[in-house]
């Protein structure tokens, strides 16, 4: 981008929920070019936006209407891939291009100079003999940071290992000196010299085909498709040292829950020396504009992130890894909806580097793309070192019926009871929080609702409070029905992990629990200690929700039992049969990952169903073949294109009518056709009455266009949201 400016007029792009560009006024003094950050005024207020033409042709705005750009930012401009994907992204999902600008500037500060700050380096003459800490000091400053970068006091004390007073000590006696940094500390470089892992040989020759495609400087996506345990971590790692053996290369990897990956974050230090660049939508500012600033100066160079990382302005990004590439937290759900796996193939694409799909159940939208070779496909079929995959059953409630008011069934009883004495880990897996699913009356039959959604509260005993798990509204569990005065009428149906967990404690009193659910996790560190907890043996039972899914590797952890395997495959959502098998098949994979083999148990009323056959059966191609042709046949994603549209508002009749008003003017072609309107499945959320359209078309069909130029002839609706969803993954 490096165009200079040869008119008065440019244009601008401001983070603002706006389609068009700004025309601007720029005096001849301040060079511009495109990508440069601008302070610009607009109404009564100064805005920062990002320079996106600098030679408009057609603009109707006269030149004297026009206003100033006020000034230019130290920034380097944004990069050029950058520019090309938010032009893409707003494209693809009908976004304002200006609310996915907002994605890439979500750092505060961001226009201001950066304050100079004091780091010491090391000094290059040290005495011969120095104490102990000063030594640790010297020592980590020759092995574990590049040369002469220049620190703080605080990370001094943290990479050496030492107090905040030798580091003091040490800048008194000259010993470190002190240094003007104009910006963010900086962070340490990863090492590739560190030990590694030997590589299987089908572990190498993955491997190496990834770095065969990094060193081509082309685009390809490849899927690493690999059992669980298989070690794909260690494969990709080997494609991450590739890329840092360049100067400059950037590397990104996404996965699913940043909160969730203390594991890996631990291996990648092991690996690397030092942990990666975090990006997350929970960091502090300031730690968010040290990563920023780190990518767009080319400093960070590995970056591990939530979706949102896609629009880091990195400046020479040569590979992007999606773990767990099948996750649909992937999807964002509100404002740009958008789904960070498939807009990481695009951003590779633009970029000219290889994307990596990592799962050991990808997503079929992920395998029918292997199929057909558009993307290459990689396999590790055997877990790593003496590890064998678990074995899996199915135990049928019908004939083992569940006791009143309990889960665990007699069989699951019997190999909970004799792994416990065998002194091995368990794990109950059941994807609900809190106590109970729902609360009633037993004299009047009320039900407990939320005054804003329409769902059940959940009851949460820990706190003794019925709360909606969609808007967050809670109250206190009364001691009488509110409806009809009964006392002590209130009884809890159905099952939540705090339930099982009571189960479990009657079951086995002297054993030892862990809860994992986001109730029981506040916070990163919460979840570490529980972590240290499981891998110590100092817990003899998890009970846990779909957090425990997430690529953790527990040792000592044998045996799994599924408390409700039907949960989750029925549903409007077409995708059910695949996600139940995904989630059923990664929980699975939690047992018997070391030299103890595992077992897996799932307790259900219809063990005839596929996706329990493929997992019993270990035949998981034909099932996904089965499902594949199912779609197929009713041409929904991957073989025809989806989307949806909701309105909502606080007024019910309002959003009827505009529901009403858009089918009349829905296209009217044979590729594509227009489902609802119809109440959506939640059809009262946080205060608003909600209708759904579903939009199927026929692959070949522009869907967006079409969705568009629909949308544009339905006349303004005030008090009415429309919110698109181009491959939508959510149909409540
Ligand atoms: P996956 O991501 O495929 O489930 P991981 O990468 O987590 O598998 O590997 C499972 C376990 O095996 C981890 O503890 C990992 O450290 C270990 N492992 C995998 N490959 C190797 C290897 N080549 N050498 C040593 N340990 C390995
Ligand atoms: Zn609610």
């Amino acid at each position: 981008m490096s165009e200079l400016f040869p008119s008065h007029r440019i244009q601008i792009l401001l983070p603002l929920p706006l389609s068009g560009v700004f025309d601007y006024l720029v005096s001849d003094d301040l060079d511009l070019m495109v990508g440069d950050f601008v302070k610009v005024p607009l109404s009564n207020r100064e805005v920062q936006g990002v320079v996106w033409d600098v030679a408009p042709e057609d603009s109707d705005v006269p030149l004297e209407k026009l206003k100033y750009v006020i000034g230019k930012s130290e920034l380097p401009p944004l990069p050029e891939s950058l520019k090309i994907f938010i032009e893409w992204v707003a494209g693809y999902t009908l976004s304002p291009l200006g609310s996915v600008l907002k994605m890439a500037l979500s750092v505060p500060a961001r226009f201001d100079k950066p304050k100079t700050k004091t780091f010491y380096r090391i000094s290059p003459t040290l005495p011969e003999k120095l104490s102990p800490a000063r030594t640790r000091v010297a020592q980590a400053a020759q092995t574990d940071i590049p040369t002469d970068l220049p620190m703080s006091v605080k990370s001094w004390c943290e990479i050496a290992n030492v107090g905040e007073g030798v580091v003091r000590g040490m800048i008194k006696a000259g010993q470190l000196i002190a240094c003007q940094v104009s910006g963010e500390e900086a962070f340490l470089k990863p090492d590739i010299e560190l030990q590694r892992a030997t590589l299987s040989n089908d572990q190498k020759a993955a491997a190496d085909h990834i770095i065969l495609q990094q060193r081509s400087g082309t685009y390809k996506a490849i899927l690493l498709e690999g059992v669980t345990g298989s070690g794909k971590t260690e494969v990709y790692f080997e494609a991450i040292a590739e890329s840092l053996r360049s100067k400059t290369a950037q590397v990104l990897v996404l996965v699913p829950e940043i909160s969730l990956t203390a594991q890996w974050l631990d291996r990648f230090k092991e690996r690397f020396g030092t942990e990666p660049i975090i990006w997350h939508s929970e960091m502090t500012p300031a730690q968010r504009r040290r990563a920023w600033w780190a990518t767009i100066r080319g400093e960070a160079r590995v970056i591990v992130g939530a979706r949102s990382a896609l629009f880091l302005p990195l400046q020479d990004l040569k590979l992007i890894i999606v773990d767990e590439e099948h996750s649909t937290t992937f999807k964002q759900e509100d404002g740009v909806m958008y789904n960070g796996r498939d807009m990481a193939v695009v951003r590779a694409m633009q970029a000219h580097c290889p994307v990596v799909l990592a799962s050991a159940t990808p997503s079929l939208e992920t395998l029918i793309n292997a199929e057909s070779g558009k993307y290459d496909w990689l396999y590790l079929g055997e877990r790593h070192g003496p590890a064998e995959l678990p074995e899996m059953s199915c135990i049928n409630l019908k004939t083992h019926p569940l006791k009143p008011g309990t889960w665990i069934s007699e069989p699951l009883y019997k190999a909970l009871k004799n792994n416990y004495e065998r002194g091995e880990q368990s794990l109950l897996y059941l994807n609900r929080r809190g106590y109970a699913p729902l609360t009633l009356c037993r004299s009047c039959g009320h039900r407990f609702e939320c005054p804003h959604c329409s769902a059940w509260l959940v009851e949460h005993h820990k706190f003794n409070r019925l709360e909606c798990h969609h808007c967050g509204f809670n109250q206190r569990k009364p001691e009488s029905c509110p409806q009809c005065d009964a006392k002590d009428s209130l009884v809890a149906v159905g099952p939540g992990v705090e339930r099982v967990a009571e189960e479990i404690k009657l079951l086995f009193p002297d054993a030892r629990l862990a809860v994992m659910s986001s109730d029981e996790i506040s916070s990163p560190t919460a979840l570490k200690h529980m972590i240290e907890r499981i891998e110590n043996h100092e817990v003899d039972f998890i009970i846990g929700t779909q957090i425990v899914t997430k690529g953790y590797h527990f040792p000592m952890l044998t045996l799994v039992g599924v408390i409700d395997a039907d949960l989750g495959m029925s549903g409007a959502d077409p995708r059910a049969a695949e996600r139940t098998w995904q989630q059923l098949e990664q929980v699975a994979g939690r047992a018997g990952r070391a030299e103890h083999a595992g077992r897996v148990i799932f307790q259900t009323y219809q063990p005839e169903h596929p996706v329990l056959q493929a997992l019993v059966c270990g035949d998981k191609d034909q099932f996904l073949e089965k499902e594949a042709a199912s779609r197929e046949a009713q041409n929904l994603p991957p073989y025809g294109k989806l989307a949806s549209i909701i309105l909502s508002g606080p007024d019910k009749s309002k959003v009827l009518n505009a529901s009403k008003a858009l089918a009349r003017l829905a296209p009217n072609r044979k590729e594509i056709t227009v489902l609802g309107p119809v109440p959506a499945p939640l059809s009262y959320l946080r205060g608003n009455y909600r209708y759904r359209f579903l939009i199927k078309a026929k692959s070949k069909v522009n869907l967006q266009k079409e969705i568009s130029v629909w949308l544009e002839t339905l006349p303004s609706n005030r008090g009415v949201r429309i919110q698109i969803d181009i491959d939508p993954y959510s149909f409540y």
